[in-house]
């Protein structure tokens, strides 16, 4: 059990205010789909609740203009195990709301990241894993000259905030643009072996 001063402890100061700044949007579309029951998706005719895990759109009884789209500031590519049960996978939530910059892959049919690796992270617990932080810095390195982020990621800054609350939080001043894309791994815990050690996820950045 946590007190609210526990919590307080884990999350910091930073986290609460994002909770208290996010824009939630009305929940009524989904109350009325739920008394209506299971309905059809529009592109496979399959029956489901609320949205189709196949093909990632809301279902004909949820208005598609009535779900919110969100705009991310990177790309996201989701790499799902192909025995992972669709259903059950929290991946559509987010190609649901950010259909634009979301992409889900089922392994092994996985990009090359060859040439995007100096602009590219990978989120999985590693024991080579470094803070975002860190990452960012270490983009900002692999970026070519021309693309130059090192003036504006300001260091000093970075230095001083190492010792404060929130150690791999990144301020609004300080810059991303070298960082792209995200990788995640949707899977269970003993089907990631085979994802993360595929030969095209080697070299990018893990945090
Ligand atoms: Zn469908």
């Amino acid at each position: 059990m946590s007190t609210d001063k526990q919590m307080k402890n884990v999350s910091g100061s930073s986290e609460s205010d994002l909770l208290k700044n996010l824009q939630v949007s009305a929940q009524e579309v989904l109350e009325v789909a739920q008394k209506k029951g299971r309905s059809k998706c529009p592109k496979c005719n399959s029956s489901r609740m609320f949205y189709c895990y196949t093909c990632y759109v809301p279902v004909e009884s949820v208005p598609t203009a009535e779900i919110p789209s969100v705009k991310l500031p990177v790309k996201i590519d989701i790499i799902k195990h192909p025995n992972e049960t669709d259903g059950k996978s929290t991946a559509a939530h987010a190609k649901l709301l950010a259909y634009e910059d979301v992409t889900v892959y089922t392994f092994p049919c996985i990009p090359d990241y060859d040439n995007h690796k100096h602009e590219t992270i990978l989120v999985f617990p590693s024991p080579n894993s470094v803070s975002l932080r860190e990452s960012l810095k270490y983009l900002t390195g692999q970026s070519s000259p021309k693309e130059d982020c090192e003036p504006t990621l300001k260091r000093s800054k970075l230095e001083n905030q190492a010792t404060d609350t929130g150690k791999d939080a990144v301020t609004e001043s300080e810059n991303i643009d070298c960082l792209k894309k995200v990788v995640f791994i949707d899977s269970t815990w003993n089907q990631t072996n085979k994802i993360i050690s595929d030969e095209r996820l080697q070299g990018i950045k893990i945090i």
